[in-house]
């Protein structure tokens, strides 16, 4: 900064591009550089938020990340390369941040977030960007930034369909989608169902503008953002606080980091749901909506989507009105959701069970590999 508080000519001109937009101008630029960013997870999705956030001016970035750089790491973490495999994610992430802005403050805190130094430092940040690969994380980080009254940017990835959800304090959190952590057996990682690099890079951005929205005080509501690369579309969904949301709502149970409440949940035994896996065939679901007592279909495709083909039987629920249409589920039945490629019907899955439903299954592949291996006749988009 120049002497008299503004900024100096080589700031002018390195952020000129930036400063000329209505909603950034000097004071835009000089709050970006006053702001406090920490990045919980230097991996496929704080690497492309991270690389933007310093090249936008960003004044100090922390990282948390407590593994080291793996080669199977490089296809889409690029931050890191060749020359820091081996080293820990926060240095090697540091010095692909310093090349983007020599002025950038860099606190890294290798241990990664951990129940333990949670509330020491998320309330040194102004905003939380959680771009975490585990369940327990991504609650830890939303839980401590509601305690703290800070904004979060989350980002999630599988396959080629992506989640970002931005969270504005007193305006809803993460447990306001998802109140319970899920079985960690029971939800594919990226390594078990594989993500394209250039997915990651798509989130990540829109995790960046969300945080530079946030950070210039240009957002005043919570939102989810579906990202689906194969069909190129990006919903925006309205999020609302839960007033029965066990961390912001009107009587939350939690009031302080426990790290009994971010043990992963893996331990249960697979056995819990042995007749409703998390995801089935759908040679599988044929057969079963041919038994004679048939589960209950749901299709959460878009209106647009239903009228191009359908599968008979399944009612429509459009995934966004999964959540103020609960009561059309039945809960004392078997139920089956699908989708287009079986991406939204597995975040849907997931939100039922962690709503409670524990009998629903989601429909691997979609009304498209229905298409393909069950009948011909459905029309293919
Ligand atoms: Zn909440």
């Amino acid at each position: 900064m120049s002497p008299g508080g503004g900024l100096n000519e080589h700031e002018r001109s390195l952020y000129s591009r930036q400063i000329r937009l209505p909603g950034v101008g000097e004071s835009g630029q000089l709050r970006l550089k006053a702001a406090k960013v920490l990045i919980v997870g230097a991996g496929g999705l704080g690497s492309p938020a991270a690389l933007y956030l310093a090249a936008a001016g960003v004044g100090t970035i922390g990282v948390a990340d407590p593994d080291k750089v793996e080669l199977t790491n490089l296809h889409r973490q690029i931050l890191h390369g060749f020359d820091t495999l081996g080293l820990p994610k926060t240095v090697s992430a540091a010095e692909a941040l310093s090349e983007l802005n020599p002025g950038l403050i860099l606190p890294l805190h290798p241990d990664g977030l951990t129940a333990g130094n949670a509330m020491d430092l998320v309330p040194r940040y102004d905003l939380v960007l959680d771009g975490a690969d585990n369940f327990a994380t991504r609650f830890l980080a939303s839980d401590a930034a509601v305690l703290a009254g800070r904004p979060l940017v989350h980002g999630s990835v599988l396959r080629s369909e992506g989640q970002v959800i931005s969270l504005v304090p007193g305006a809803g959190c993460y447990r306001c989608l998802y109140p319970v952590m899920p079985d960690a057996s029971q939800v594919p990682t990226c390594s078990e169902a594989g993500v394209l690099g250039a997915v990651c890079g798509i989130v990540g951005s829109w995790m960046a503008s969300e945080a530079v929205s946030l950070l210039l005080g240009a957002r005043k509501a919570s939102r989810v953002l579906q990202i689906d690369a194969e069909r190129g579309l990006c919903r925006p969904l309205a999020l609302q606080r839960d007033d029965r949301c066990p961390c912001c709502g009107n009587t939350p149970s939690i009031r302080s980091i426990s790290p009994e409440t971010y043990r992963p949940v893996c331990a249960s035994p697979p056995s819990s749901m042995p007749d409703h896996p998390l995801e089935i065939s759908v040679k599988e679901a044929a057969a079963a909506l041919a038994a004679p007592t048939p589960p209950v279909l749901i299709d959460v495709r878009e209106p647009d989507e239903h009228a191009i083909c359908r599968i008979p039987g399944a009612r429509l629920i459009p995934m966004g009105q999964v959540p103020a249409r609960l009561a059309e589920i039945p809960r004392d039945a078997v139920v089956l959701v699908h989708c287009h490629h079986g991406g939204r019907s597995l975040r849907v899955t997931q939100f039922l069970r962690a709503k409670g439903f524990a009998s629903v299954s989601n429909v691997k592949g979609g009304i498209d590999a229905w298409s393909r291996e069950i009948d011909a006749a459905v029309p293919r988009y």
